[in-house]
């Protein structure tokens, strides 16, 4: 399993145009009056999605400039030439909290190979990672592919990401069920540390 942002790809929003969005998803929630003890952007989306209010707004503000970010600065950490052949011959995974359409725009824009078994993106879930969901929904689909319809606790299964959101999501799956055994592994490629691949295939000791 994948994470996206920071780990295959770097979006590279300039600040700049973060800070606009973080305040336009801001200045939605005060006008829906919704309680925010968090002032990052998912947290701020996670907080519109539980109250039921502005959601769809804020999930077009975030498609609107993560699809700009896809098209104008994101940036391959993994080659996609490499990656599309690990995903050739691998089950793997992409669970990402970016929408569907910034996946589709980096696709279109050649930095995100084709060949993932199950794709869960932001659209995918009413919870985004920490919560476990997302881990959940990638689990589920390499269930039904494992040979028996559903992985043991003896079949390891990785999570490469670059957060703690992504650490914390691995653990709060883990304690739900022990199976498959589930272990998260921290990159950040973009610090010259190494390879997402290398890691999933256990090159890097
Ligand atoms: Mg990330």
């Amino acid at each position: 399993m994948f994470d996206m942002d920071g780990t295959l790809v770097d979006l590279a929003a300039p600040p700049s145009e973060l800070a606009e969005l973080r305040a336009e998803v801001r200045a939605l929630a005060e006008r829906e009056r919704v309680a925010l003890d968090h002032f990052g952007i998912f947290p701020m989306y996670r907080a519109l999605c539980v109250a039921g209010r502005g959601a769809d707004e804020a999930r077009e503000l975030l498609d609107q400039y993560e699809v700009r970010w896809a098209r104008t600065s994101a940036r391959p950490l993994v080659s996609p030439y490499r990656l599309a052949g690990f995903l050739s011959s691998s089950s793997a995974a992409l669970v990402t909290s970016n929408g569907r359409a910034c996946v589709a725009a980096l696709r279109d824009g050649g930095l995100l190979p084709d060949g993932f078994l199950v794709e869960v993106t932001r659209d995918d879930c009413a919870h985004l990672k920490p919560h476990p969901e997302p881990v959940r929904r990638a689990v589920a689909v390499l269930d039904e592919a494992a040979p028996s319809g559903a992985l043991t606790a003896d079949d390891l299964v990785l999570f490469v990401g670059d957060s703690d959101a992504d650490r914390l999501a691995v653990d709060a799956y883990r304690r739900t069920r022990d199976a498959p055994l589930l272990r998260f592994l921290r990159v950040s490629p973009a610090d010259g540390s190494p390879d997402p691949v290398d890691v999933a295939t256990g090159s890097v000791g």
